[in-house]
């Protein structure tokens, strides 16, 4: 038996798919689906932590922050963040619980919610590139920056679409996960640990201590960082694609496959792997097999097994 560690971080598309309509029984379905994945890997001897993205979750709850305010206090973004945390690793718990005690495994799943350090001083609190929550039309727009000062609003969408505004929110670069050595006694005491669940909730140093910050962490970044510093050997981002593409979207479209880590940066500078979706998936791996890491692989959540067996997939070796 191998006990190689294997930090596992899952899209949007393992929880919600793009058609669904976000019921809890969907997402419940969806989490099997992946978690039924997992236990594969789990069952041939790998040892996995687990975080997931958290977008779609965060943006209904921003909705029912956002609707519900004149019944009970709306929440802010770090605590939306961690409802989250809390709601998908109830769900991951729950499912990969059951599968493993069907295939009459014991080992215990727990997940963490889990703060990330990040620098107030991050360029991206500057110029916030990361749209969160509902569209607003010109006129919502403009009321809310008279009702919410603090929010940036910006136009994401062309003029001709009616409701073409959007509260975008600071994406900092992770620093550290705050509970990483409580994830790493998890791990050693043999837990399956959900964690960084989201990308984690962004905290910076107070003048009391620790104080959640309005921002959302990129989830593969923040995945790459937390299986650096727990020694992961190999990081293993799922997708709804089975590889990183050059061309990608054109007749002369093609796999990347095994490559170095000097091979993916002179890839990465031809600027085929899009901002907001591959692009911050390449760099997360080039910067966990910089910083020591063996392996770091992209692929789709049904090639998992495949990828970490056979070498199927994207991968970035040292
Ligand atoms: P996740 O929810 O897993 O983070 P994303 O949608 O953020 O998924 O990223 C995966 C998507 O990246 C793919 O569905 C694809 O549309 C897009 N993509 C952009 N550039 C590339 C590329 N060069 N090769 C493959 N996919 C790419
Ligand atoms: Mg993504």
């Amino acid at each position: 038996m191998t006990t190689k560690t294997i930090m596992v971080a899952l899209g949007g598309n393992a929880i919600k798919s793009a058609d669904d309509e976000g019921t809890a029984a969907e997402q419940f379905a969806n989490v099997y689906k992946t978690s039924r994945e997992l236990v594969k890997l789990i069952k041939a001897g790998y040892r996995l932590v687990v975080t997931h993205g958290n977008g779609p979750q965060a943006g209904n709850l921003l909705i029912q922050q956002e609707e519900g305010k004149r019944l009970v206090p709306d929440m802010p973004l770090d605590v939306v963040g961690a409802m989250t945390q809390g709601q998908l690793g109830y769900m991951f718990t729950q499912a990969l619980g059951n599968l493993l005690r069907a295939e009459g495994i014991t080992t215990p799943v727990a997940a963490i919610v889990n703060q990330v350090r990040v620098s107030p001083d991050d360029p991206d609190y500057k110029d916030p590139s990361k749209p969160v929550g509902p569209f607003f039309t010109k006129a919502q727009a403009d009321e809310l920056a008279v009702s919410r000062p603090n929010w940036k609003i910006k136009q994401v969408k062309p003029e001709t679409v009616e409701k073409r505004f959007r509260r975008v929110v600071a994406s900092p670069q992770p620093i550290a996960n705050v509970e990483v050595d409580v994830i790493r006694k998890m791990i050693d005491a043999g837990i399956i640990v959900v964690a960084s669940g989201g990308g984690g909730v962004p905290v910076v140093e107070g003048k009391d201590g620790l104080e959640g910050s309005a921002a959302v962490i990129d989830k593969d970044l923040a995945g790459a960082k937390l299986a650096e510093l727990i020694d992961a050997d190999v990081f293993l981002i799922l997708t709804d694609v089975s590889h990183a593409k050059l061309n990608y979207g054109k007749p002369d479209e093609q796999n990347v496959g095994e490559v170095s880590l000097a091979e993916m940066k002179e890839l990465a500078a031809r600027g085929d792997f899009l901002a907001g979706s591959m692009g911050p998936k390449v760099r997360a791996c080039m910067k966990f097999v910089e910083n020591g890491g063996g392996r770091a692989i992209i692929t789709s959540l049904d090639h998992a097994f495949e990828a970490i067996t056979e070498g199927f997939g994207t991968q970035i070796v040292g």
